[in-house]
């Protein structure tokens, strides 16, 4: 049997799925074919992301144009436990959900081997990966140094070994869209961490991504810390550093400390800290528990004492109620912190999300706006950013 994967738009862990699925159908014996030939397929597994309103519908978009293909179609992913009703109405065939990969095995009651025989997988292919026509702005440049560009590419080996420590969300922000996709937090247990960890240390890799929805919660469901992995993974190997993905500020505040003592080693290359906003109040709407000015200043510290340490952010915008002086705050952090980098998501309203509650809303065009204005800012500033419009 002929398969073709792909995914589009999805964060580490959906894409971790999707290569633990190639994983699964090689396995059972079938032929994995690329992008390029993807009518020539049986099957096509399409994972598309839902977290805002572009996303979603470019996903429904994409559908139709598989389902125009002779191949299957079996879609995966967060869409149905984000909006049922709008994916619902859209597609009828076979589907599989975040929380409940294993339900592809029904489709395929021949296999000999289930999908629980195979590991956590932890290189991502660029080749499964597709990239949305429009609208989709960018100046983003790898932060790996050249040097690592060239050994990497003599090594001809992914330069990134992603580790995924742990799925679900500990937190309740209130704009959030993938919460019930999900689910609760997860951690994966240390002792498996530690061998995937030692596999990519075997196997030459000093570039480790830990990631996670938000990775620093990793440990509270299983009576552990976020930075007591790190300091175990670095006794195994002291040679590693790290990508710290999705790090929640309430946690960067709260392990300050370790965190400084990791940069101070030269243990970090990048760390990823989505602000969303830059405007206590709303802050305090989303109910992500933390204030921005603390954010600020340990930022600013380790800014100021570890230049060489990457530091990315995002924003949300146009959340309800926001004001222009409210968005004009959140551009002014970015500037402020430093940040390497800025994501921009437009703000998107899904049903039952408790920010649908919050009024005024802000007005699509609006939102472009402020947008544009937001990149207009960043280029003056040299900040890079990528913008969902
Ligand atoms: S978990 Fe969230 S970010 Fe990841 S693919 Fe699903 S909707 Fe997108």
């Amino acid at each position: 049997m002929k398969i073709c994967l792909c995914c589009e738009g999805v964060c580490p862990r959906r894409h971790l799925d999707l290569e633990k699925l190639k994983q699964w159908f090689k396995e059972n014996n079938c032929e994995i074919i690329p992008k390029t030939k993807i009518s020539k397929a049986d099957y096509i597994i399409y994972i598309p992301c839902g977290f805002i309103y572009q996303y979603f519908n470019n996903a429904i978009k994409r559908i139709k144009q598989f389902q125009g293909l002779n191949p299957k179609l079996i879609v995966g992913g967060c869409l149905w436990d984000i909006d049922k009703e709008s994916i619902n109405k859209e597609f009828k065939g076979k589907y599989f959900t975040t929380k409940n990969i294993e339900k592809i095995e029904k489709f395929f009651p021949e296999f000999k081997i289930s999908l629980g025989k195979i590991p956590d997988q932890n290189k991502m292919s660029i080749e499964d990966a597709i990239y949305w026509d429009k609208p989709f702005i960018e100046n983003i440049s790898t932060p790996i140094t050249l040097t690592e560009k060239i050994k990497n590419k003599l090594n001809k080996k992914p330069k990134i070994f992603t580790i995924r420590i742990s799925d679900g969300c500990i937190n309740n922000c209130t704009y959030c869209s993938h919460r019930k996709a999900i689910g609760n937090l997860k951690s994966k247990p240390l002792e498996e961490i530690k061998s995937e960890f030692i596999k990519g240390s075997q196997q030459e890799y000093n570039i480790f991504c830990l990631t996670g929805m938000d990775s620093a919660n990793y440990g509270l469901d299983i009576k552990t810390t976020y930075p007591i992995l790190i300091k175990d993974l670095i006794k195994i190997n002291p040679k590693a550093k790290f990508i710290l993905d999705e790090i929640n500020p309430k946690w960067f505040i709260k392990y300050h400390n370790e965190l400084y003592i990791l940069c101070k080693n030269k243990k970090i290359k990048l760390i990823s800290i989505p602000i969303q906003s830059g405007n206590n109040r709303i802050l305090k709407l989303m109910n992500r528990q933390y204030n921005s000015e603390e954010v600020l200043s340990k930022i600013r510290i380790l800014r100021k004492k570890f230049p060489k340490v990457t530091i990315k952010t995002q924003l949300i915008i146009g959340f309800p109620s926001e004001t222009e002086k409210e968005f004009q705050d959140s551009i002014n952090f970015v500037k402020a912190g430093k940040f390497y980098s800025c994501h921009l998501h437009p703000y998107s309203e899904y049903p039952n999300l408790k920010s649908a509650k919050i009024n005024p809303k802000i007005p699509k065009e609006i939102i472009n706006t402020r947008i544009q204005k937001a990149i207009r800012f960043f280029k003056d500033n040299k900040i890079h950013f990528k913008a969902y419009l």
